[in-house]
């Protein structure tokens, strides 16, 4: 029975923990100093704001941090991924392949750019979209597979760079590997990789809430394609001298500050995982809720820490525990995200008969309680019992039998 996540609560603004806690809040002097630097040098009608130097370092420093030979800024994680996707040229009939529990933004990007969207069920463990189902739904139309690293658990890539191998389009060759790392900045794949060298194209954002953050709006794309690298770039220009393109530049300002996150994004990202794994810790004994696993041959960054709970609560159960969390403990938590075909209308129509039980079922028995590296033990203690306690108090309801 799936969820409308119309129906999920959409829990008060006056929470002590946050439904969606952001990245702001972590700039250091570095930060502030960086700023201050380009206010004073734009600050003269010869220069002005011009972001080519910037810009220019800050990419060459995160192609170097990611080993992708290009690196090219963008104003947004969603804009970045149009472009990378318009330069596919898809025409109609052309498919490409993503989860269905993602964030709305890569699916409109593929309506957007003129593709069929083709749904694919999750892995049950990671909520990654799943190789298996993937070549379920793979045909001699698939353009490309779009993998979302899901709320920070870097997927395994191998699996689809052998299935796009084995499956190439008649015209096009193998299908493309675009990977979605808009929540998985500075991951590692089982691989051994830093997440942004392997596949055909990878997207970054640095949206307030994501890894890192260029006040609060900025995005990336890594590859190793010359031609894709070049052709972003007079996208993001007004197509250069003789193509379409539009105005997607990051700003200067964006550009200095991103150049500092990146040499402090390990520490951040450190920061989280240690609170995450903490907080599975202290969950263990709490017998009806599925914990994120600890892996051990990737480098998962939690941007949410997803807890399930047993299908008998699927939906109403779910809802209930995140609304006991939020009124009695002043704890936000978020489904994050619902299967995106019954969140958004133009999705559903553009997808009509897809469907995904499996992604639709793990949706309706999702949860994630505010996790942030920069809370307290105080916080984690406080959030970890007031899971605890609520999840007892569902139990006594709604029982735990699965
Ligand atoms: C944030 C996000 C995006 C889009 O990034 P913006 O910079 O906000 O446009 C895309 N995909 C996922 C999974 C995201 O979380």
């Amino acid at each position: 029975m799936p969820t409308n996540p119309a129906t999920v609560p959409r829990t008060a603004a006056n929470l002590r923990w946050p439904v969606e806690p952001a990245q702001g809040g972590w700039y250091t002097e570095d930060e502030h100093e960086a700023v201050r630097r380009v206010l004073a040098e734009s600050d003269d009608w010869r220069t002005g704001w011009r972001p080519a130097s910037y810009t220019g370092t800050f990419e060459d420093a995160f192609a170097a941090y990611t080993a992708a030979a290009h690196a090219v800024t963008f104003n947004s994680g969603g804009t970045a991924l149009e472009m990378v996707l318009h330069h596919l040229r898809l025409t109609p009939g052309d498919e490409v392949i993503s989860c269905a529990i993602n964030f709305v933004g890569p699916h409109l990007a593929v309506i957007g750019q003129g593709g069929s969207l083709i749904l694919a069920e999750p892995d049950p463990l990671t909520l990654n979209l799943d190789p298996v189902d993937t070549e379920r739904v793979l045909t001699t139309r698939t353009r490309a597979i779009l993998i979302t690293h899901w709320n920070g658990a870097a997927a395994d890539l191998r699996p689809f760079l052998t299935l796009a191998e084995r499956h190439p389009h008649p015209v096009h060759g193998p299908p493309r590997i675009i990977v979605d790392a808009a929540r998985c900045c500075g991951g590692r794949t089982p691989s051994g990789q830093v997440v942004g060298a392997e596949g055909w194209a990878t997207v970054f954002s640095f949206e307030s809430k994501k890894l890192m953050t260029t006040f609060g709006q900025g995005g990336m794309v890594t590859t190793d394609d010359q031609a894709l690298a070049d052709r972003l770039r007079t996208l993001r220009t007004y197509g250069g001298r003789d193509r379409w393109g539009v105005n997607q530049m990051m700003t200067k300002a964006q550009a200095a500050v991103g150049l500092v996150q990146l040499t402090r994004l390990d520490g951040m990202n450190a920061a989280r995982i240690d609170r995450a794994h903490r907080r599975t810790q202290r969950l263990t004994h709490v017998a009806e809720l599925a914990l994120p696993p600890t892996w051990h041959d990737r480098q998962h960054l939690y941007y949410r820490h997803n807890l399930l709970v047993p299908a008998s609560w699927a939906g109403d159960g779910r809802d209930q525990l995140m609304n006991v969390l939020a009124e009695r403990y002043g704890v936000g938590s978020i489904v994050s995200d619902p299967v995106t075909y019954l969140g958004h209308r133009l999705i559903r129509r553009h997808t009509n008969d897809q469907r995904c039980p499996r992604a639709e079922h793990l949706a309706s028995r999702l949860l994630c309680p505010c996790l942030h590296p920069r809370m307290v033990p105080g916080d984690e203690a406080a959030i970890c019992d007031a899971i605890q306690q609520a999840t007892e108090h569902i139990a006594r309801t709604h029982g735990t039998t699965e």
